[in-house]
């Protein structure tokens, strides 16, 4: 790839002061600490791990939902950080969202119509509101809902309808980064696979590029050019996506597949399942080296007192001593 990204993030930390009185000892979580990673254009990054550890944040930190303690996102060469005016409102545009829960982040008293033209209408983008419903409509036949459907209201569809609206949203400012923040997680297994399908459509046919946040790497794999595992805040591995489902490096990578069941019973037999035994440390008190060693089983004396930093492993960045030379 020698194109340049359309996203890099470089020592990314976002931090949040959770110190209850003024009178208490300063706790403060690290939601994200210390991640670097580009994205290319028409690329599908998978960013994956266990709830709590700081995807969610990461992608929010990436649409500016939160301010970052240190680092910097650079969006087509450009420092997000110091965006104002007309340029911060064409990132706002370009740089859309699509929400885990497709329940609550849609307005229960908007029609549909109203819902998807809402983002037009902040962004300024058609001169009339006949253009802005012709594109409704549009977009509600891009992703599989019916021109009627434009009047009525989000309790009147299932969960995977209400997610192709959710995307329909998203793509009414002709966006060309989406953060897709756990899109299928809420839907039901028969209804995943439609809607990881129709993104990997619509970011072939608009040449998008996605973040797409996932806890089941299974999912992610299907969609992603390359994949980034990360554990309390950090990331600990990424590469191609084949590679690192195929080949998983860091003990965390290969414990998260360990854990995905396999269909046919034959190949099940051979495989073995490594149980993550204990919760995922508090990110206000990470452990002082690697911060998977209170779970990690080929953890040594090293990995308790000195964090790994990432190092090349072939085509792979790998946060691991066992790979250390
Ligand atoms: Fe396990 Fe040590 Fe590698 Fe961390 S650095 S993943 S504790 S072996």
């Amino acid at each position: 790839m020698s194109e340049a990204p359309i996203l890099s993030v470089r020592n990314l930390k976002t931090y949040f002061d959770v110190t209850k009185g003024i009178f208490s000892k300063k706790q403060i979580v690290k939601a994200v600490d210390d991640v670097s990673f580009d994205i290319m254009p028409n690329e599908t990054f998978g960013l994956v791990g266990e709830s709590g550890c700081g995807k969610t944040t990461l992608g929010r930190t990436i649409v500016k939902l939160y301010n970052p303690a240190g680092g910097t996102i650079t969006y087509n060469g450009e420092n997000i950080a110091q965006l104002k005016g007309a340029e911060l409102k064409k990132y706002r545009k370009d740089v859309q969202m699509i929400f885990q829960d497709p329940y609550a982040s849609l307005n229960p008293r908007m029609t549909v119509g109203e819902i998807i033209k809402e983002p037009m209408i902040i962004h300024d983008i058609y001169n009339s509101d006949t253009e802005r419903e012709e594109r409704v409509v549009e977009l509600l036949k891009i992703v599989g809902l019916k021109p009627d459907h434009i009047r009525r209201y989000p309790a009147e569809f299932s969960g995977g309808q209400r997610q192709r609206i959710g995307i329909a949203r998203a793509l009414a400012v002709d966006p060309k980064f989406i953060v897709c923040d756990e899109p299928i997680s809420a839907l039901d297994v028969s209804i995943q696979a439609q809607v990881v399908n129709l993104l990997d459509q619509i970011q072939h046919d608009l040449g998008l590029s996605y973040l797409f946040i996932a806890h089941d790497l299974s999912m992610v794999k299907h969609i992603s050019d390359r994949i980034g595992v990360m554990y309390l805040g950090h990331m600990v591995e990424m590469g191609p996506s084949n590679d690192v489902y195929h080949r998983p490096l860091h003990p965390y990578t290969t414990a998260l597949l360990s854990a995905i069941p396999i269909p046919d019973p034959n190949v099940a037999k051979g495989k073995r399942r490594i149980v993550l035994e204990g919760e995922i440390p508090s990110p206000i008190n990470p452990p002082a080296g690697c911060p998977f060693s209170t779970r990690c089983q080929q953890a040594t004396n090293r990995c308790q007192t000195e964090r790994p930093e990432p190092i090349a492993v072939g085509n792979r960045l790998v946060a691991c001593h066992l790979y250390e030379k």
